[in-house]
């Protein structure tokens, strides 16, 4: 069977995460098999996300029953229902899963409560709605997604009801576990930045999370890391980095809330703006897109400024307010820029001028 659940946590405190590792732990302790813990990754531009719009689902051998009743008490236990964005849904299938389609649209695009309803309907699926009910979209999208690509994530929890936003783990244990495991494992530290990216600054249970290719290589890195005693421990399967979320898109026909990698050309040099954030023209030939690297990407922008007019470019990124927000870039090509100037004088070193039509060079300084 599959069991997914969303929506179950606020910027106050919790994460659907801690709540799919618990609720897979006490699904083994009621005698059932856990197959696999998956963290799906939906539309990052869902306006009612609390973090990284991440749904969870479990695949496991038991009475669903059962299940579906552990996972209700869990959500009610655990949920921070207090919150008014806080609107969980769960949801529990045989083999007979919701569709794949609706998963895809969650992941890209927009679904409807009435939708995953359906697609529950559909699929002769138990399922629950707390409060308004949002939570079933994610819940439904996690249980149907298929993964055509899948990265791992090591997530490692501290108490619950700590509720604060400092976390003890060890920068030099992290900074080691990147130095041993990258590429294999990424996004535990921002060498470049001299930052630590895997240790969360909100008040929920999540101690850090180490993300990488496989169980292999993310197990590796987390033995090496030093930190405060943590409670529960699991590993995901997850569509994170692995661009699910991207439609194939072209200049002129992008819809707002979408995520897609366009070509195009550079049209124009790119401008840096108020705030640090950098502006990138580019083109079809026809219609002109506004991508943005906004100041939080740091560095990145050097690699935006150094971009010139003619160069071929793919450009990845969430489409809202009328711009790209640049995610990644890949360059195409950039053909070397030739500028025809005066050269330096070999005696004096200032720049010489021209000495008349077919002359060439004269210096007016030193002759
Ligand atoms: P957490 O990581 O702890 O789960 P989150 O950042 O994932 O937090 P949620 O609290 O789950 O955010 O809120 C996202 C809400 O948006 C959920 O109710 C989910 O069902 C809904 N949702 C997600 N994707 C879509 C979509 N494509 N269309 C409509 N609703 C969506």
């Amino acid at each position: 069977m599959w069991i997914g659940i969303d929506d179950t946590d606020s910027p106050q405190g919790m994460c659907t995460t801690y709540l799919g590792a618990l609720l897979a732990r006490r699904l083994e302790e009621s005698g059932m098999e856990i197959r696999s813990l998956r963290l799906v990754r939906l539309n990052p531009n869902i306006i009612w996300k609390t973090r990284g719009n991440a749904a969870i689902a479990i695949e496991a051998e038991g009475d669903p029953d059962s299940a579906f009743s552990i996972a209700t008490d869990l959500i009610e236990e655990l949920a921070d229902l207090s919150c008014e964005k806080t609107n969980p849904g769960l949801v529990v299938c045989g083999e007979i899963r919701p569709p794949a389609t609706f998963a895809e649209e969650a992941i890209t695009g927009f679904c409807t409560i009435e939708g995953a309803i359906a697609a529950c309907g559909d699929a002769g699926a138990r399922y629950r709605l707390w409060k308004n009910g949002r939570g079933i979209i994610g819940a439904v999208a996690a249980v149907a997604a298929e993964f055509s690509d899948a990265t791992s994530e090591y997530l490692v929890y501290r108490d619950v009801n700590l509720h604060t936003s400092t976390r003890f783990v060890d920068p030099v244990s992290l900074r080691l576990a990147e130095e041993m495991t990258y590429p294999g494992t990424w996004d535990t530290c921002d060498p470049g930045n001299n930052l630590i990216v895997c240790v969360p600054h909100t008040p929920d249970p999540v101690l850090y999370g180490i993300r990488g290719n496989d169980p292999v290589w993310i197990s590796l890195a987390r033995n090496l890391v030093i930190s405060e005693a943590p409670v529960l421990e699991a590993i995901f399967e997850t569509n994170q980095g692995t661009d699910a979320h991207l439609l194939r898109g072209s200049v002129g026909t992008l819809e707002k809330g979408r995520s897609y990698s366009v070509p195009g050309i550079v049209a124009s040099p790119p401008k840096t703006g108020i705030g640090g954030h950098v502006s990138l023209e580019i083109t079809d030939g026809k219609d002109h897109l506004t991508c943005m690297a906004y100041e939080p990407t740091k560095g990145f922008r050097d690699s935006i400024r150094a971009l010139a007019p003619g160069d071929r470019v793919y450009v990845c990124g969430s489409y809202k307010k009328r711009s790209l927000n640049i995610e990644k870039i890949q360059v195409i090509s950039a053909p070397p820029i030739r500028v025809a100037d005066a050269p330096l004088c070999e005696s004096c070193g200032k720049k010489m001028t021209s000495a008349g039509k077919d002359k060439g060079y004269k210096c007016r300084v030193c002759g």
